[in-house]
């Protein structure tokens, strides 16, 4: 053991300061207000002050730092859409994770592996072709495959030859890949607690006051604080925020369930999911297999997770792998997912002029955490909207001007 090493465990203090500060004291006026603190609402701070030198800002957490859905998604990360305003946005979200790293100046573990989405019949083969033309074209990687690419890229896979799941082929996306959740997050954090900003934990926002087209202040549990600008980024919670400030969203809320296995030796090199089963795959850094599917049927706020969805998911896991089938589950867990009509978020601007929302993300917006968090930091700092998250506007709803999502969201986020 280093001399060193053993000098720093004898010490009786330890000469260490933490990435953020313990929440400080409620000012009376912020230049923003941020509710939540997440990735996105983090993110944002982070690039507002880093990037517009805006650093009179507040996170406000009702409960412990990216406890939500940030805390409680499997990290998919991927920009193989169907439509080119979708690719074109989340594939600026894969670019700034593949900078992160260097950004942060903390490892966020982005592992850039790959996801196969794997085709069962021929009319999925048909669609993937679809996909992988216009996401070609908008530049991303992402191609069709047949039943021995999937061999090759996926060893260990039951194809079900002669079965009635049978693997055709698949949509490849090499650029699809994993981050860790929690370091994400607290690498925004620290960023920008170091240029002052302040992350209130323990602070719920409990009313938006507004005058005059505008929202003035907000109101929690530790005090009211006036407000320059403020935005929504509350995750399950966007839907209630927003009729705080007297918006109505277009969100639903359903839970959403993912489950890990006990760690095992590194076998699974891709992300993988099936669509007919409604189960996808990723080995995490730790060895786990988590394993994920679809939104429970039913709306609801509650984060608890059921037997029935653990029987699906493991169903579809063992039978994509059925080696897999004497792992023991580790944990499994649940988080309210605001899902919108086309499947798609609602940024930019609200009815209020200095109320922007950063919602709707549903099932699928870890992966979109830098480039939501920067472009919403450009909307507050410039009072314009970019070009690249216009078509992600709240009015599109009444305009009839869709993002329709559904079809690549379905199974694996
Ligand atoms: C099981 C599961 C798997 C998922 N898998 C993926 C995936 O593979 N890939 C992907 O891209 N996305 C995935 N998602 C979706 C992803 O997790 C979310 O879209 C993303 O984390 C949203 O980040 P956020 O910062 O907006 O929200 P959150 O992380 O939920 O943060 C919002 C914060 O607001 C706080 N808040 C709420 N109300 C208040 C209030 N009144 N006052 C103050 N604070 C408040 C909450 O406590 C919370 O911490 C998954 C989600 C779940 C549940």
């Amino acid at each position: 053991m280093p001399l060193s090493l053993l000098k720093y465990g004898l010490r009786r203090t330890y000469p260490v300061t933490g990435d953020i500060a313990a929440t400080p004291d409620l000012k009376p006026h912020y230049d923003v207000g941020i509710i939540g603190g997440g990735g996105h609402g983090l993110a944002c701070a982070h690039y507002l002050s880093s990037r517009h030198g805006i650093g009179s800002v507040a996170v406000l957490e009702k409960g412990y730092l990216a406890g939500g859905n940030t805390a409680r998604n499997t990290t998919t990360i991927r920009s193989n859409y169907i439509t080119p305003q979708s690719i074109a946005f989340y594939k600026e979200g894969v670019e700034l994770y593949g900078e992160m790293a260097q950004e942060l100046d903390f490892n966020v573990m982005f592992s850039q592996r790959g996801q196969l989405t794997l085709a069962h019949n021929d009319s999925t083969m048909r669609s993937f072709h679809l996909r992988a033309e216009t996401g070609k074209f908008a530049g991303i990687r992402a191609e069709v495959v047949d039943a021995g690419d999937v061999r090759r890229l996926c060893p260990g896979l039951n194809m079900d030859e002669g079965g009635s799941l049978e693997i055709v082929g698949g949509l490849w996306h090499a650029d699809g890949g994993t981050a860790r959740h929690d370091a994400v997050a607290w690498g925004y954090a620290a960023q920008a607690a170091r240029r002052g900003v302040e992350i209130h934990q323990r602070t719920e926002v409990l009313a938006i006051e507004t005058a005059g087209g505008k929202a003035t202040a907000v109101v929690t549990n530790r005090g009211r604080i006036a407000c320059g600008q403020v935005l929504i980024a509350c995750g399950g919670m966007n839907y209630d925020m927003g009729l705080k400030a007297g918006i109505e969203i277009p969100i639903r809320c359903y839970p959403l369930q993912a489950m890990v296995t006990q760690p095992v030796k590194p076998w699974l090199h891709t992300l993988v999911s099936s669509v007919s089963l409604h189960t996808y795959l990723v080995q995490s850094s730790r060895g786990e297999v988590v394993i994920g599917g679809g939104s429970d049927p039913y709306q609801l706020y509650a984060t608890r997770s059921t037997l029935d969805m653990k029987e699906q998911l493991a169903a579809g896991a063992v039978h994509l792998f059925p080696f897999i089938g004497n792992l023991k589950i580790l944990r499994q867990w649940a988080g309210i997912t605001d899902m919108t009509p086309d499947y798609s978020p609602i940024m930019g601007a609200s009815p209020l002029s200095n109320l922007w929302l950063d919602c709707g993300w549903g099932t699928w917006g870890f992966k979109a955490t830098p480039v939501a968090g920067k472009r919403l930091a450009e909307c507050i700092a410039t009072g314009r909207v970019p070009d690249i998250i216009k078509p992600f506007a709240l009015d599109r709803f009444a305009s009839f001007s869709l993002v329709n999502e559904m079809g690549a969201t379905a199974a694996s986020h």
